[in-house]
């Protein structure tokens, strides 16, 4: 947003660059759905204006003023209830990899209002005391979720290559559920049974909210880490490193 006239909304922090001795570089969300990215004069100054409304992951109302290359931020509010999110590698893992995918996905200049609401919703749970299972179940489910609004629905009931009901295998690169003799074209299809299968199935349907709340097992949770890292890499066709990290994260190597 270069020219034009100035625009105000409300908008996620994905990620912020240091600019000189004073300022940032802040890419963020709108509420719209589309991307920005700002110059915030100043912010890294003690003191600053913009106060902690121009931290990572923080929901801000924010003043975009055209300037000669980026936008200039010419006022930033924290919205009131805002995630805090704790200081905690785990979360911050998470969050980077939830950043990465918006980017990732973002057209210039096109945007889906859900896609605001969906990573708000997640900054939100993500913001919850929550173990590193659970924070691999948000970023997958978010990762699913974000992919099908956009366009790519995973296929789970009949195979991607032949239409057969009789599916037993996943292949991310093919879109889904594949049958015994389409995987056996595929090197890298992988077991899909019906634990798993229903797994996918939750990370899609379920709220966030109910997800952060369910059982599951740390290795369910890294397959399913894994799983959604192939297929955000297969839809968008990205590397994800952020996500990557994140998904070989391990409590014990941690802890
Ligand atoms: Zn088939």
């Amino acid at each position: 947003m270069a020219r034009g006239p100035a625009k105000r909304t409300v908008a996620i922090v994905l990620d912020t660059t240091k600019l000189a001795e004073r300022d940032l570089i802040v890419t963020l969300l709108a509420e719209d759905g589309t991307l920005e990215c700002a110059v915030a004069k100043g912010a890294r100054k003690g003191g600053s204006r913009f106060g902690a409304a121009c931290e990572l992951y923080r929901i801000s109302d924010v003043l975009l003023a055209p300037g000669r290359n980026l936008s200039v931020m010419a006022d930033a509010r924290l919205v009131e209830g805002s995630p805090i999110l704790p200081r905690d590698f785990e979360v911050l893992s998470a969050c980077a990899a939830i950043a990465e995918c918006v980017k990732a996905a973002s057209v210039e200049g096109e945007g889906e209002g859900v896609v605001f609401s969906l990573t708000a919703r997640a900054l939100e749970i993500l913001a919850q005391p929550l173990d590193l299972a659970h924070l691999k179940l948000i970023v997958s489910a978010f990762a699913f979720k974000l992919t099908a609004m956009l366009g790519w629905r995973v296929e789970l009931d009949f195979c991607v290559g032949c239409g057969s009901a009789d599916v037993r295998w996943f292949d991310a690169m093919s879109g889904g559920a594949l049958c015994s003799d389409c995987a056996a074209k595929v090197e890298a299809a992988e077991l899909l049974g019906d634990h798993r299968r229903s797994w996918i199935r939750a990370l899609l349907l379920c709220p966030l909210a109910e997800l952060a709340r369910a059982p599951v097992a740390p290795d369910d949770a890294a397959w399913m880490a894994h799983l959604a890292l192939a297929w955000t890499r297969a839809q968008l066709e990205v590397g994800l490193k952020s996500f990557a990290f994140f998904a070989n994260l391990s409590s014990q190597a941690i802890g």
